[in-house]
């Protein structure tokens, strides 16, 4: 039998690794010390192990450890390129391109920094989830100083074209930040070979602890400069001022040393899971609809719409499931999300839409599991539904006049 309820919303947050967990306990405990003391060894040894984890986490995506800044989480990371970039580049220029499915992170930032002036393009993107990159190139000016494209996308694993979007940048001499937070140790990620200048991540989507993450920045050709957004101190080469996590710094080492050695067999694994589930729910039930790309994606992500049920419901009956929904409770109602919204779905299927996010730790029978699960509930919720009866008789739903509408 399967332990319930079952963990299948790894976009929001993975479970931290056990090997994470052993790797952080010595710097809880003996090795308490703060990595900025310089005159004894409590101070030598926390230091030691932040530059050792700093390289972990530089050699997961081919960047030089002096490349890594240490942050609070990829909410601080996006913060920091987008502001610091805005800060530093101001003489430059004063125009941010990103897009409309990225992360609050992202684009609350970028609310926040038009108010102080700066003008930002909110690329939209097709029913696949994908920019135009034709639209990029159009909406690049000489006053633009970033383009902010996310790698993976948090909802439905739509994976940018980033190596191309990278060279576009380049080659009008653009700074180019990417939001990988979901993409960092589950799919190959090299700074260098995906022309990337900036980059957020965070330790907690890659089995490492809550609360650390990192930007990267690049050193060379170009050189990125930074206006810091927390002063005091000077850590992190005056980047990010701050005593260090030193635990959780550790811990983000060691999570990224795992990713790099286990990625392809991960991934692998993860691919095979999402498409027995998949595969699972589309042989038993009809009117199914898969939302994003199902070619440029993440191997464990699955989003998808059931037609003719209620998702408050479909929840209800799979209550010993941890999965998202398409729907985002706000103070009055619930509000379809608005990265669906911006691939087109309707606001039925978005409300019935799942987020299934398969993780390390998901295991074969999980997934028959909620595949069954879903199945059952569905079936059980479509028998009670008249226009998905109305459906089968193939009524075309579009032409029925209804008594309450005039
Ligand atoms: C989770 C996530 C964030 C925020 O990361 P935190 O470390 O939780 O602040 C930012 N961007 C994306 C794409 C995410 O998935």
């Amino acid at each position: 039998m399967v332990k319930l309820p079952i963990y299948m919303d790894n976009h929001a947050t993975t479970p931290l690794d056990p090997r994470v967990l052993d790797a952080m306990m010595p710097f809880f405990k003996d090795q308490f010390g703060n990595a900025a003391s310089r005159n004894h060894k409590f101070g030598w040894e926390a230091e030691q192990a932040v530059e050792a984890a700093r390289k972990q986490i530089a050699g997961l995506i081919g960047a030089d450890p002096r490349e890594i800044v240490i942050t609070s989480g990829a909410t601080e990371s996006d913060n920091l390129a987008l502001k610091g970039v805005a800060g530093m580049y101001r003489e430059k220029g004063d125009h941010i391109i990103t897009a409309v499915t990225e992360h609050k992170a992202i684009l609350d930032t970028c609310k926040h920094l038009e108010k102080e002036g700066v003008r930002v393009t909110f690329l939209p993107v097709a029913s696949n989830g994908l920019i135009d990159l034709d639209d990029l190139k159009k909406a690049i000016t000489d006053k633009t100083i970033l383009i902010s494209i996310m790698h993976a996308n948090n909802e439905v694993g739509v994976l940018q074209d980033i190596r191309e979007i990278g060279r576009i940048a380049r080659e009008r001499g653009v700074l180019f930040h990417t939001d990988a937070t979901q993409s960092i140790g589950k799919v190959p990620f090299n700074v260098n070979e995906l022309n990337v200048d900036i980059a957020s991540m965070s330790a907690h989507k890659m089995y490492g602890p809550k609360g650390v993450g990192a930007l990267y920045v690049r050193r060379r050709n170009p050189r990125v400069l930074l206006t810091p957004i927390i002063d005091g101190g000077g850590h992190e080469r005056g980047m990010r001022s701050g005593t260090l996590n030193v635990p959780g710094i550790v811990g983000f080492g060691k999570a990224a040393e795992i990713a790099a050695q286990e990625l392809p067999q991960e991934s692998a694994r993860t691919f095979a899971l999402r498409e027995r589930l998949r595969t699972t729910m589309e042989r038993e039930l009809d009117e199914l609809y898969i939302n994003g790309d199902m070619q440029n994606r993440l191997p464990g992500n699955l989003n998808m719409s059931f037609a003719f049920v209620e998702g408050e419901s479909l929840l209800m009956g799979i209550n010993d499931i941890a999965v998202s929904s398409g729907s985002a409770c706000t103070s009055a109602s619930l509000e379809p999300s608005y990265v669906l919204k911006a691939l087109g779905v309707g606001e039925d299927l978005a409300h019935t839409s799942i987020r299934f996010g398969i993780g390390r730790f998901n295991t074969e029978e999980e997934v028959d599991y909620v595949a069954n699960r879903v199945i059952e509930t569905v079936r059980r919720l479509r028998e009670l539904s008249p226009l998905y009866e109305m459906f089968k008789e193939g009524i075309d739903l579009k032409t029925v006049h209804w008594a309450t509408e005039n």
